[in-house]
């Protein structure tokens, strides 16, 4: 039966009367949540396709527009490995890369063009860092809507082929706000209330598959916020359904440390996050300086007795190759953030040896061709493998550099140290430049030759070998 809807400020907790065309709160500027009303009890939608499971706990829609690619009922896998290797009591991962396009925005858009549809719009505007435009691509698709679509120049490629090869018509522009919208246009975007709405849809799955329960830690990569403040929604939720008694989980919220203005705000006791944050990360999906979401993901991490930690890329990238290496699972940077936190906690104490933990890996890695690429050629084997396939492998400027001094002559350690710092201006300790020649040695670009004494010390002098002659 069809339910009237408001929208609810998540700030100043204004209402509104529901509208597509409605975001933000005119007041207070901050996102909006859809107010239905939570159901007595909780009956799953058995012949429902994807999250149409869940129909109950969304907006009405009827049912003849009910669209799914399969979204959501993605695998919580149990860990083994990471979980002795952390030292967690209990830790699981909510795979979303699984999902149809691999992303979890694909429960997003389910919901959202499915609306849209059943409300008679024809066409979906959006703007986007890359995951949601090249989900709603496919649902759109899939549903015959006209989407169009503006992405920033440094969207992820593989993004991008996705949107162009759903059929989406795709426009590069520098300044989002510079979108225009016609008459009968939808705006989709990332602060729209419905496209949050489903994201509840994930801590609901969680809870079912660990059998009615929560486990003590749900962590997950925030930019706008929204993915906090929905799972804090759903917690809500699910206490007034199956009552307070043993419903606990407290929301860890992980932002990349080039933009953190959540963290921030939280390290600081704010309320609101500063708008006004200067942010670098190559962490594209996560390059929100002003989050809609933010004071509502602030209230999630501290009603649930939670945290907000920021993580370095480098500690990104290495919770990416271990989700890959020790559980199969290859996220792309974004997602790889929840366990980036985790292992951050862990090492702070933040999160003890008896923790029960959940992260979730909202999407996968080989939308990142480029990233994947650059977290390969760390491997050394890797690299060798890459050249003999012809793959373009960048070596950084220091190795370059080395190979350059060395294809004039044989050197010895000592003698490239001082020609990198004289020719090249690269200033760096002595044992570095041991490190370079030793990578560069088992990437077979350079070999010892032969060693001489000279006033009692010993000099090991390096050479080029072919394949370096070739890599330069
Ligand atoms: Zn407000």
């Amino acid at each position: 039966m069809e339910r009237r809807l408001a929208l609810k400020c998540t700030k100043c907790n204004i209402l509104y009367e529901f509208e597509v065309e409605r975001k933000l709160c005119e007041r207070c500027g901050c996102g909006l949540t859809v107010e239905t009303g939570t159901p007595a009890a909780f009956r799953e939608n058995v012949g429902g396709q994807g999250i149409w499971r869940y129909a109950q706990l969304f907006p009405y829609v009827s049912r003849e527009f009910h669209f799914s690619l399969g979204e959501g009922n993605t695998c919580l896998i149990e860990s083994a490995r990471l979980r002795r290797e952390l030292g967690v009591q209990g830790l699981w991962f909510k795979n979303e890369t699984t999902e149809p396009t691999g992303s979890y925005f694909d429960r997003c858009s389910a919901l959202f063009v499915s609306l849209i549809k059943s409300l008679g719009y024809e066409r979906i505007v959006t703007y986007s860092t890359g995951n949601l435009a090249a989900s709603l691509a496919a649902y759109s698709s899939r549903i015959g809507l006209k989407l169009h679509i503006n992405v920033k120049p440094m969207v992820d490629v593989g993004k991008l082929y996705q949107m162009i090869l759903y059929g989406a018509k795709v426009n590069v522009i520098q300044d989002f706000s510079k979108t225009r919208i016609s008459m009968g246009d939808a705006l989709a975007i990332e602060h729209d209330p419905i496209i949050n709405e489903a994201k509840k849809t994930i801590l609901l799955e969680v809870f079912l598959q660990l059998g009615r329960r929560l486990p003590e830690y749900i962590i997950l990569p925030m930019g706008e916020g929204g993915l906090a403040y929905f799972t804090y929604k759903m917690l809500i939720e699910l206490k007034k359904i199956f009552g307070d008694g043993g419903l606990k989980t407290k929301i860890v919220g992980v932002q990349p440390r080039g933009c953190a203005p959540i963290v921030e705000a939280y390290e600081r006791g704010f309320d609101d996050v500063l708008s006004d944050t200067r942010f670098f990360t190559k962490i594209f999906d996560l390059s929100v300086s002003r989050p809609k979401y933010g004071s509502a993901a602030l209230k999630a991490i501290r009603d649930t007795g939670g945290c907000a930690v920021s993580v370095s890329e480098e500690e990104c990238y290495r919770a990416l190759s271990m989700l890959a290496e020790m559980e199969g699972i290859l996220a792309e940077p974004a997602a790889s953030l929840s366990l980036a936190g985790l292992m951050k906690l862990r090492k702070s104490g933040g999160i003890g040896d008896d923790a029960t933990v959940v992260c979730i890996i909202t999407g996968g890695g080989l939308k990142d061709p480029k990233i994947m690429k650059d977290i390969a050629c760390r491997k050394s084997d890797a690299v060798i493998l890459l050249e003999e396939l012809g793959v373009d492998v960048k070596m950084g400027k220091t190795k370059r550099a080395i190979l350059e001094l060395l294809s004039e002559e044989d050197m010895y350690g000592y003698q490239i140290w001082r020609s990198l710092r004289e020719k090249y201006g690269i200033s760096m300790k002595i044992p570095s430049v041991y490190q370079h020649l030793s990578q560069l040695i088992e990437m077979g670009f350079v070999r010892k030759t032969f060693s001489k004494n000279v006033l009692g010390r010993r000099r090991e002098y390096y050479s080029l070998t072919d394949k370096g002659r070739i890599a330069i």
